[in-house]
C-alpha cells in the first residue's frame, strides 16, 4: 500500500471531519499539501495517517513525467480502493480528462495552486465542523517535513521555456512572493524550531524579476524582493540555509560570499542538464551559454568548500555520442559534488518531442550507466578528502544503533548522509561537531566530537 503522508504527530489533535493526502512529486508539490493541510487545520478539521480514518482523500498529484503521471493515476486507484472518497489536485489536475478516463469516481479535479477550489471540494465532500478549533494550529502551519527542516516555496512558474519541460505550461510564467512574506514565513519557520530551510521554487535566482525587485517594509527597513538582498536577510535568522533550484546567472556569484563568511550553508543545486553546447540549445537552457566551468572555477576559489548538486538528462533528441562524450570529460572538470542522472523520457505536449534524433533506448540506458560511473568515481574521490575533517552535522533520526545525520552538502532525500553509529545521546533537530572517519561512495561516517 502507498504510504499515506503522515503529519509532524504533534499538529494533529482531536476533531469532527478527518481528511487524509498523499503527496506525490517534488517538494514544490509538497509545500502546496502543506498549505492544503494548513488552511484545512485551520477550519477544524483532523488530518488522518490512514486510509480507512479518513472521511476523504486528497491526492496532490504530478503531471511532469509521462512516468509520473502514471504514479499519480495509481495512486489515485489506489486511494479509490482504499477510502473511496477522493479529491485530485496537483500538477496532473490539470488534465481533468485522463484522470477522468481512468477514475470515473474521484469526487472533484483540480489544479496546480487552486487552493480554494480544493478545500472547496473538501468542504463539499465532508463540511467542515463549526468549531473552527483555530487556535489549534500552530503559527508556522502544518508541515509533511520532521520538524526541524522545512522548504520555503519563494516563487511560482518559470520563465523559461525548456523544450523538454511542460511546466510553464501547467504552472504560467514566474510569479515571485513578496519578500516580507518570505521572511515572514522564515521567521515562523524558525520561532517553531526549525533548524534548516531548503530555498524553493522553479528557478531560484530569477526570484523577484516579475515584481521589479520591488522594495517591501521590514521591521526598521526595506528589503528588495532580489535574489541577493533574500539571501541576506534569510542569513540573519539563526538557520542552516540551502538554495535549490539556482541557474547560473552571473548574478548569483554575489551570494558566494555569503557562503564564504559562513552566513547561508555553501552549496547550490544547479540543475545543469548538459554541457553540450549543442544539447544546451536545443533544450533551451537558461543561461546555457554562461562558462560555467570558469565560473565554478571562480566560485571554489571564493568559497573552497563549496558543494554542488546537479541534475542532467542523457539520450535527448539529437544528443551524438561526441555530445555525450563532451559532458563525461565535463564532469570530470567540474568535480560536482552531488549528480543526479535520468535518462530523456519525452513528455506528452513538450516542444522536444518534434525534435529530429530521437535516442534509442538501449544508447539512452547505457550512457546513463556510464555517467553514473563516471560520478561515482568523483563523488567517492570527493568525499575520502573529508576523512579527518570537523563537520557540523544536523540530526535526522536517532534509535538503538546510532543517529543519521547530514553536513552542509547533504541535502534531504536527495544526497548523502553521516552516520554516527553508536551516538544515540542526540536527538534529530541536535547540530554537533563530528569528526569523519570513513567514507564511501555516496556518504559519510563519524563520531560526535566531545569536550576532553
Ligand atoms: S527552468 Fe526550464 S525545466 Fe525548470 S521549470 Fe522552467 S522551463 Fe521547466
Amino acid at each position: 500500500m502507498r504510504a499515506m503522508t503522515t503529519p509532524d504527530p504533534r499538529t494533529v489533535t482531536r476533531a469532527a471531519p478527518r481528511v487524509g493526502i498523499v503527496s506525490l512529486g517534488c517538494p514544490k508539490a509538497l509545500v502546496d499539501s502543506e498549505r492544503i493541510l494548513t488552511r484545512l487545520r485551520a477550519e477544524g478539521y483532523e488530518i488522518s495517517p490512514s486510509y480507512d480514518g479518513a472521511d476523504a482523500v486528497i491526492v496532490n498529484t504530478c503531471g511532469f513525467l509521462d512516468s509520473a503521471k502514471r504514479e499519480s493515476l495509481d495512486a489515485i486507484g489506489e486511494a479509490l480502493k482504499e477510502n473511496g472518497r477522493v479529491i485530485v489536485t496537483g500538477c496532473m489536475g490539470g488534465d481533468a480528462g485522463a484522470i477522468r478516463a481512468e477514475h470515473p469516481g474521484v469526487l472533484a479535479v483540480t489544479g496546480p495552486h487552486q487552493y480554494e477550489a480544493v478545500v472547496a471540494a473538501v468542504h463539499e465532500a465532508v463540511p467542515p465542523a463549526h468549531d473552527p478549533y483555530v487556535d489549534l494550529v500552530p503559527p508556522q502551519g502544518i508541515r509533511l517535513t520532521p520538524r526541524h527542516y522545512a522548504y520555503l516555496k519563494i516563487s511560482e512558474g518559470c520563465n523559461n521555456r525548456c523544450s523538454f519541460c511542460i511546466i510553464p505550461d501547467l504552472r504560467g510564467d514566474l510569479v515571485s512572493r513578496p519578500v516580507d512574506k518570505v521572511l515572514r514565513e522564515a521567521e515562523k519557520l524558525a520561532v517553531g524550531g526549525v533548524k534548516e530551510l531548503l530555498v524553493i521554487s522553479q528557478d531560484t535566482s530569477a526570484y523577484g524579476l516579475d515584481l521589479k525587485y520591488a522594495e517591501r517594509p521590514w521591521y526598521d527597513r526595506t528589503v528588495r524582493s532580489r535574489f541577493i538582498d533574500l539571501c541576506r536577510e534569510l542569513a540573519n535568522f539563526d538557520l542552516w540555509v540551502r538554495l535549490h533550484y539556482v541557474y547560473p546567472y552571473p548574478h548569483v556569484d554575489e551570494v558566494i560570499g555569503l557562503m564564504a563568511e559562513g552566513r547561508i550553508l555553501p552549496y547550490l543545486d544547479i540543475p545543469f542538464q548538459h554541457a553540450s553546447p549543442t544539447v544546451l540549445k536545443a533544450m533551451r537552457r537558461p543561461a546555457a551559454q554562461e562558462k560555467t566551468l570558469d565560473r565554478i572555477r571562480a566560485w571554489r576559489r571564493d568559497c573552497e568548500h563549496l558543494a554542488l548538486r546537479s541534475t542532467f538528462i542523457v539520450g535527448f533528441p539529437g544528443e551524438t555520442e561526441e555530445d555525450f562524450a563532451f559532458l563525461l570529460e565535463w564532469l570530470k572538470e567540474a568535480q560536482l559534488d552531488r549528480v543526479g542522472c535520468f535518462p530523456y523520457e519525452p513528455v506528452a505536449g513538450a516542444r522536444a518531442n518534434e525534435l529530429p534524433g530521437a535516442v534509442p533506448e538501449e544508447v539512452k540506458r547505457e550512457r546513463h550507466q556510464r555517467l553514473m560511473e563516471t560520478q561515482t568515481a568523483i563523488s567517492a574521490e570527493r568525499l575520502k578528502r573529508k576523512v579527518g575533517w570537523t563537520l557540523g552535522v544536523l540530526i535526522d533520526e536517532v534509535d538503538g544503533d546510532g543517529a543519521i545525520g547530514r553536513s552542509y552538502a547533504d541535502a534531504p532525500e536527495v544526497d548523502g548522509c553521516v552516520f554516527l553509529n553508536g551516538e544515540t545521546g542526540v536527538k534529530p533537530g541536535d547540530i554537533v561537531d563530528v569528526t569523519i572517519e570513513h567514507a564511501d561512495e555516496h556518504d559519510l561516517w563519524g563520531s560526535v566530537e566531545r569536550a576532553e
